[in-house]
């Protein structure tokens, strides 16, 4: 009976999870990215970033956030950003190039953004930076889509391919 028990309450976690694929980046005190890359197997149909500000600073002196965007929108966006405060995170407000991004935070403190995967394209380049004034030149990196399957590898083809509404 407990073994009935445990192995329904297995397959109901693994259901509830589905294929949300958690990662996790650190920010430091001296304007850095721990990881320069973050990979996203194919078979993600959301992710889920936890960005994790590992110093003591407080969020006005050397706040961090999480932007991603396609590599070629980087500059750009960075440079829109940097004009909407802190109060707006440094993203300028309905800024349609960020694809997925967290709120600025400080040290010790964590944010969470959970983005879907559909709107990523394979073939195109895509890249996560910090959007403080001053910060995407020393606090940025790619975001690596990973073919993991041949069969995800299809269906994310199929999404790609598909008309855009
Ligand atoms: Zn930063």
């Amino acid at each position: 009976m407990k073994y009935l028990t445990l192995g329904a309450l297995l397959f109901l976690a693994r259901v509830a999870t589905a294929d949300v694929c958690p990662l996790t980046i650190n920010a430091t005190d001296d304007m850095r990215f721990e990881q320069d890359t973050l990979q996203v197997e194919t078979r993600c149909t959301d992710v889920e970033v936890t960005l994790h500000h590992t110093g003591r600073l407080p969020a006005n002196i050397m706040g961090h956030n999480w932007v991603l965007t396609k590599t070629g929108d980087v500059a750009a966006v960075a440079n829109a950003g940097m004009g909407a405060g802190l109060a707006n995170s440094f993203q300028r407000p309905g800024d349609a190039r960020i694809i997925a991004a967290t709120k600025i935070v400080g040290g010790g403190e964590n944010a969470v953004v959970k983005f879907s995967t559909a709107q990523l394209e394979r073939g195109v380049s895509y890249s996560y930076f910090c959007s403080a004034p001053g910060h995407f030149s020393m606090m940025k990196g790619r975001l690596v889509l990973n073919a993991a399957s041949t069969s995800s590898v299809a269906r994310n083809v199929d999404r790609a391919e598909a008309p855009k509404p």
